[in-house]
């Protein structure tokens, strides 16, 4: 039996995504591709609705094959999964499992009956506080040498524009000795970058009694022998307190990059988004992270066009980006999502309006973003190369400790090597250069490069 994991939206879903392939291959199925597999997996999202529309029409393409030979089977799982339910049977005939992202634990129990035409499977998290997890045997992950632990399910923040609480379901912190072991076995099997996840990182150990915070959790796996660097996302601004720069400034290991996400540069509008704190509270926050690390790379999340953002909160959102100058930011037009809160709020912008603010973050971005990787050529950076650059033959693709993605000419024994790099050039999103050394430095945590 074939199959085919086709993996949409956030790096939670890619761990899914992974899980998933792993059970599937100790119960002696094969991967292959879309086109000749015999099952689909999709493991879905539903925060924009564009992401949705994709799915949709990825499905749509089965229907020509199924209708001729009986394949694929499609398995939806994850968000979208959850949001649009038993919708999907009906509107193809080949969806034969919908699962919601709570409930991933029990796909496998019903994998191999998926191939017979009369059996169809809904599960669907109708209680948003358990969570069925896959029993996954050995090391899962896509890259040998990153890897990613989730450490929450779900979120209770409930900002009005978002749909992940009704799709993911209460805030549930993992035990911090599951996580500490799920590092630990990454670790040992070669993985030298591992990235802590969910989707408000800093709630960790809220929900425990008298668990440990976030900070404490840092402290904890930071000291992992053989971890070279440590990593976390996401970061709520609401939550995020001193004491987690206080781990990353004791604990070399702890990457200095953090995704801070603003969503908006106006106090009125991050009331409405029900966020939790003012421009200047985030100001704050970024400050205790630059006088730690100047050279921190720091990331955020911007939305425009949210219901009755005017001309002026929307320049109050590009003067945050020119006050911040952040790395990299991950900018989205509002999509209404019912039933999120912001859905039924009066004033909603026409697309146009929208498109319009989106081109022109897009572009003061873009510029900011240059500005700062100009200033990075002629100096030397540690890199840990970990794959392929997506283009170019010869060229592979690390990281630095701020994550700054760096290309360089190298080999497949550069890989899950941390090395020496001069930087040549700089655009927006990369780094180019060459290697400096011809013997890798080993070890993390070296300099902050
Ligand atoms: N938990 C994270 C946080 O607090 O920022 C983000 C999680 S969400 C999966 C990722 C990003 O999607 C958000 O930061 C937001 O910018 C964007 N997003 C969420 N809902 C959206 C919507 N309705 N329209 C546009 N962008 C949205
Ligand atoms: Fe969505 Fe807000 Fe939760 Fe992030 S914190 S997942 S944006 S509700």
């Amino acid at each position: 039996m074939r199959y085919c994991i086709k993996v949409f939206g956030c790096q939670m879903n890619t761990v899914d995504g992974d899980r998933l392939r792993t059970v599937l291959q100790g119960m002696g199925w094969t991967e292959t591709e879309e086109d000749s597999a015999d099952l689909v997996i999709m493991v879905t999202c539903s925060i924009r609705e564009k992401a949705e529309q994709k799915v949709f029409s990825d499905l749509g393409r089965f229907g020509k094959r199924w209708r001729e030979t009986g394949r694929p089977a499609v398995a939806v799982v994850g968000c979208m999964a959850q949001r649009v339910g038993s919708d999907l049977f009906n509107r193809f005939p080949w969806v034969r499992l919908v699962a919601g992202p709570r409930h991933l634990g029990l796909v496998p129990g019903v994998t191999n009956s998926l191939l017979d035409s009369t059996s169809r499977f809904l599960m669907l998290d109708e209680d948003p506080v358990s969570v069925i997890d896959l029993e996954t045997p050995g090391i899962v992950r896509s890259n040998r040498w990153r890897g990613y632990v989730t450490i929450a399910h779900g979120c209770d923040n409930f900002c009005t524009y978002c749909i992940v609480p009704y799709v993911r379901g209460r805030f549930q912190s993992r035990a911090a000795r599951a996580i500490i072991d799920d590092v630990d076995a990454l670790v040992r099997d070669g993985a030298r970058d591992v990235t802590l996840l969910g989707q408000n990182v800093n709630s960790y150990g809220t929900d425990f009694p008298d668990g440990p915070s976030f900070s404490d959790l840092l402290r904890e796996v930071a000291v992992i022998p053989g971890l070279s660097r440590l990593r976390f996302v996401t970061s709520h601004p609401k939550d995020f307190t001193k004491e987690i720069v206080e781990a990353m400034v004791e604990n070399p290991v702890i990457c200095p990059s953090v995704n801070l996400p603003i969503q908006s540069g106006s106090d009125r509008i991050l009331k409405r988004m029900n966020r939790g704190y003012t421009v200047e509270e985030y100001a704050q926050k970024i400050g205790w992270i630059r006088e730690a690390f100047p050279e921190a790379g720091l990331t955020s999340d911007l939305i425009v066009g949210f219901p009755g953002e005017t001309q002026e909160d929307f320049e109050l959102s590009l003067e945050a980006l020119e006050r911040f100058r952040y790395d990299l930011v991950h900018t989205a037009a509002y999509s209404r999502r019912p039933p999120s809160g912001a859905a039924t709020m009066e004033q909603q912008l026409p697309e146009e309006e929208k498109t319009r603010r989106l081109n022109a973050v897009n572009a003061l971005q873009k510029e900011i973003a240059l500005s700062i990787n100009k200033r990075f050529e002629g100096r030397v950076l540690e890199v840990l190369f970990d794959g392929p650059a997506p283009k170019g033959t010869g060229l592979i693709a690390g990281r630095t400790l701020s994550d700054k993605v760096v290309i360089a000419m190298g080999t497949d024994e550069d890989f899950g090597q941390i090395r020496k790099v001069r930087i040549e050039r700089g655009d927006a999103w990369s780094l180019y250069g060459v290697l400096e050394n011809p013997d890798p430095l080993i070890g993390g945590g070296i300099s902050r490069g």
